[in-house]
């Protein structure tokens, strides 16, 4: 793994690779108390010709600094966190899975590692990468999922850090999708916390509901997780005709969806079989992958494993 220690004024020390362990850590570090922390998720996948390519490391990057910002940390720049990425996946290339076998998952964590005993920003930083080989999601191809409401526990609050990816978001979903998961569910959809009418996302990826072949996903009002494969997605459908809308969706939207998938670096596109909501349960497309996904999942997967042209410049070698 990379680690680069820093303060914070934002001097940061030269930053270094090492074999993956623990850190030491002061037992009143600034993430153990008070959650200082961001996280990003990206994927390095193997091509046929063994080049190792990464899916738009920059917009993880720009994330983690918009992140750091509200949970007032310094963030590394851009160069370093690409540089930082590219040092580690180099240095355990071995352990990228051949094409069509999965990809390097790559997690890059920047927390407060200074003793603060008050509530303050810590006075030190410490910003690390490490990496593990993950199979594809589904194992035998796409395979639809199935969706429960939660109406009582929110993820994120107005005026909150829902929009940014601290660890501290991850705090209240553990229960309610985990609950979920007991009982058969697949994961959780949250609702806005105001009205609880609208549709935000779900634990770990956005969703994107489709009706007469008009794509819609909730617009990114501060709550919601702005996703890289949100974003992809979105310039992806567009560029292939669709009409794709960033609008607030209501849950009665999402129940009479004809198809809704998710979307995130984990499940890439990730097809929803059905959504339950208190007694409802609604199945989509028969319960079997509906063509919208079908297409936007192959579309985004042939450019991420460089089979297809990368006409947006998303890939990096
Ligand atoms: N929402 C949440 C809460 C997430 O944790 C993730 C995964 N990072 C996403 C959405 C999808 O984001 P991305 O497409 O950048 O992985």
């Amino acid at each position: 793994m990379y680690v680069k220690k820093g303060d914070i004024a934002g001097n940061w020390q030269e930053g270094e690779l090492v074999p993956y362990g623990n850190l030491e850590i002061s037992p009143s570090a600034g993430v153990l108390n008070y959650g200082q922390g961001v996280f990003e998720g990206l994927k390095a996948y193997r091509t046929a010709d063994d080049s190792i390519l990464m899916f738009r490391p920059e917009e993880n990057a720009l994330r983690m600094v918009h992140g750091a910002e509200r949970m007032s940390m310094p963030a590394p720049d851009v160069d370093t966190f690409i540089n930082a990425v590219k040092q580690t996946v180099l240095a355990n290339k071995r352990w990228v899975p051949p094409t069509g076998k999965g990809s390097l998952y790559i997690r890059p964590l920047l927390i407060g590692t200074g003793p603060i005993l008050g509530l303050a920003p810590a006075p030190e930083y410490t910003f690390l990468v490490y990496v593990s080989p993950v199979g594809t999601y589904f194992k035998g191809g796409l395979s639809p999922i199935d969706l429960k409401v939660e109406t009582y526990f929110h993820r994120a609050a107005p005026g909150g850090t829902g929009g940014v990816k601290t660890i501290s978001n991850y705090a209240p979903v553990l229960k309610t999708q985990y609950t979920a998961k007991g009982k058969g569910y697949s994961d959780v959809v949250y609702l806005d916390a105001k009205e609880n009418k609208y549709v935000e996302e779900v634990s770990s990826c956005n969703i994107f509901v489709v009706k007469d072949k008009v794509i819609s996903t909730p617009e990114l009002a501060g709550t919601i997780l702005p996703g890289i494969t949100r974003n992809s997605i979105i310039q992806l459908a567009r560029s292939r005709g669709y009409e794709v809308n960033e609008r607030p969706v209501s849950v009665d939207e999402l129940l009479a969806a004809d198809e809704v998938f998710c979307t995130g670096t984990a499940v890439v596109v990730n097809p929803v079989g059905s959504v339950t909501h208190g007694t409802k349960r609604v199945l989509y497309n028969h319960g079997v992958v509906g063509g919208v996904s079908q297409e936007l999942y192959e579309a985004l997967t042939s450019i991420q494993m460089g089979v297809s042209k990368d006409e947006f410049d998303w890939v990096v070698e």
